[in-house]
């Protein structure tokens, strides 16, 4: 018995996990060729300052277009490119457009663009954030860096150092997606971030949720305390809008503000923004 159905799995797996093999390698190389032909997109999504609602930044995400599948979540092409290496350039690449398209945004708004733990590892990146500053002449306090635990999870010295490096460049560093994976308390000993972003895993419960309510509060005194603000992820309603600001959260991130847009779409917005403020 054990046999036959040792056998029967063995025929039912194979040839699915063979599928699935191939159809990561065909991504893997559609991603490389992508990247060649320059078909990568980067979209931007606002943030605001909870206090007035005004937009006070940007995020950068990266946006690609299956030439059949059509838009492909980052979610799933991210970790491809991060385990074939591809990371390393097109996020150099994403810093780069990114930091020249927040050049010509009005000087206070600022440019959030997410790094790569990879990015870490391999290259320079130090001297890659250095190269486009200086190339886009975009003001360094202007920019923040998003990292997440993974960064600091593998506790090395020389993730640690590069951070600093990267902060005595004048650039902030983030703490992305806060309260999710293995999110410590040490991370905010270990480094001093400017900001931690609360995942959307908690905002969206809000304002029903009085658990999320008590965990989203704690990290917004806690951070404030530590001399950082907080930004709620994924902010969709008014309610979670109110909740938020009422427990001193500082900034918000979500649909309810927009979604991530072009560049040309940002720039109409940041007009339109700076249109309702002087009225
Ligand atoms: P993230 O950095 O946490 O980015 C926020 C994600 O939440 C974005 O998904 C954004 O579209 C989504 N989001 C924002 N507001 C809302 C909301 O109100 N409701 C809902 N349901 N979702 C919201 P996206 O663009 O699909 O990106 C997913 C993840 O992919 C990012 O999470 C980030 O980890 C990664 N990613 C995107 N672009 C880059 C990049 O250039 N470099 C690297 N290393 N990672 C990137
Ligand atoms: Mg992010
Ligand atoms: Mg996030
Ligand atoms: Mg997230």
């Amino acid at each position: 018995r054990a046999k036959t159905r040792g056998r029967r799995s063995h025929c039912f797996f194979a040839p699915e996990m063979d599928a699935e093999l191939k159809a990561r390698r065909t991504l893997e190389t559609q991603l490389r060729i992508a990247f060649e032909k320059g078909q990568f997109e980067v979209h931007y999504q606002p943030w605001v300052d909870l206090a007035d609602n005004r937009i006070s930044g940007f995020e950068a995400l990266l946006r690609w277009t299956h030439p059949e599948r059509g838009a492909v979540s980052p979610a799933e092409f991210i970790p491809i490119a991060e385990a074939t290496g591809l990371i390393v350039p097109l996020g150099d690449w994403v810093l780069r457009r990114a930091c020249e398209d927040a050049a010509r945004w009005p000087q206070p708004i600022k440019l959030a663009v997410n790094l790569s733990p990879v990015q870490f590892r391999s290259g320079d990146i130090v001297e890659s954030v250095r190269a486009v500053m200086l190339r886009s002449g975009l003001d360094p306090a202007r920019i923040e860096l998003e990292i997440t635990e993974t960064v600091l999870l593998e506790d090395n010295a020389s993730n640690l150092a590069t951070l600093h490096a990267l902060r005595r460049l004048g650039v902030r560093i983030a703490m992305d997606d806060f309260g999710t994976g293995y999110s410590s308390l040490g991370y905010l000993r270990r480094f001093p971030f400017d900001k931690i972003k609360i995942d959307r895993s908690f905002v969206s419960e809000l304002p029903g949720n009085p658990d999320c309510l008590t965990i989203t509060r704690g990290v917004a005194d806690l951070a404030a305390g530590l001399g950082m603000t907080t930004i709620a992820e994924g902010v969709e309603t008014t309610g979670q809008q109110d909740i938020l600001r009422a427990i001193g959260c500082t900034h918000g991130q979500g649909y309810l503000f927009g979604r991530a847009m072009t560049a040309t779409a940002a720039a109409d917005r940041l007009a339109g923004d700076r249109r309702i403020a002087a009225a």
